[in-house]
């Protein structure tokens, strides 16, 4: 089953076309650094986790039928890259590349594969949609059915499932991964909305995103490499590859533009959004900073989008 997902190994980021533009849509890293690409080896010992628990085995059945190429590195993280041909509003070819921390105890690298994969099957966020607004974008990455929300939740209900079945070491790391999470569970069906606590950040975000649920209480689950709370750190990733984006429509001849990308520039390239300053605060103290996430990438052509993301 997971030979499926070990598909490919090849470089990320490669010009696969002329008039071709691409963008990098978001990334989720379990760490701090970039990824360092390993020879492949099956995991075997995760896997072994993952057929224990119902949920995991069903998100890999599922996941054998997406197209993924799978990597080992520092960092657990799932990227996607979307293409267009230019003027387009659809992408032409999405691609899918989880990259799966080989730095940490199988427990844990088989519930980030389980969160990772999460996001891999969810739907995806077209980075060309002339109505994808910064507020949208955030509240997407939060509370939509691939978003950090979902992913959490997917994880820490895999680890439900094992605390039965595994070691008492295992059942601590397990706990402690988790706990959080399921204190906050208890509270009831919206409790990811913990995920919109910003702290003293809310003077930044507030204006910004007024219609979501941001809180200034202290996060108490955080971006454990972008050191912040996640909707910043979403929103500075919007405003990254939007900013990208809006640059090459700009250097272009308005009249010569397709009525995609002219709706793009007058709905989404508003100077006023597009120069706000996302000036972080400093992490809370009492943050429990959990796996992923932070790294910007292109492709390194001229078209190249480049998106910096934040997520669990
Ligand atoms: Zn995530």
């Amino acid at each position: 089953m997971f030979r499926q997902l070990r598909l490919r190994q090849k470089p990320l980021f490669t010009l696969s076309s002329l008039g071709a533009e691409k963008i990098l849509v978001m990334a989720y890293l379990a760490f701090i650094f970039s990824p360092m690409v390993f020879a492949l080896t099956p995991p075997e010992a995760a896997l072994q986790y993952l057929s224990l628990s119902e949920t995991a085995e069903r998100l890999l059945k599922e996941a054998q039928y997406a197209s993924v190429e799978l990597k080992f590195g520092d960092t657990s993280k799932t990227e996607f890259v979307a293409t267009r041909s230019q003027g387009d509003l659809l992408p032409s070819h999405w691609r899918t590349v989880l990259t799966l921390s080989d730095q940490q105890e199988p427990i844990d690298q088989a519930i980030d594969l389980v969160h990772e994969l999460t996001h891999v099957l969810g739907p995806r966020v077209n980075p060309y949609d002339p109505s994808l607004s910064l507020t949208r974008y955030v509240r997407i990455g939060i509370e939509g059915e691939g978003g950090e929300g979902r992913a959490i939740e997917t994880e820490c209900k895999v680890a439900r499932e094992l605390l039965s079945q595994v070691s008492a070491q295992d059942v601590i790391r397990l706990r402690s991964r988790c706990a959080p999470v399921w204190g906050e569970q208890t509270r009831g069906p919206f409790w990811y909305r913990v995920l919109y606590f910003v702290g003293a950040d809310i003077e930044t975000l507030g204006p910004l995103l007024r219609s979501l649920p941001l809180r200034d209480r202290a996060a108490p689950l955080i971006s454990a490499a972008a050191r912040k709370p996640y909707p910043l750190a979403l929103a500075e990733e919007y405003l990254e590859f939007t900013s990208g984006l809006c640059e090459r429509l700009k250097a272009r001849q308005y009249s010569g533009l397709s009525q995609v990308d002219q709706e793009i520039l007058r709905n989404r390239c508003s100077t006023s959004t597009l120069s706000m300053s996302l000036v972080p605060s400093k992490m809370p103290a009492n943050a429990i900073t959990r796996s992923v996430d932070k790294r910007s990438s292109g492709d390194g052509t001229p078209k190249a989008g480049r998106v910096l993301a934040s997520r669990y």
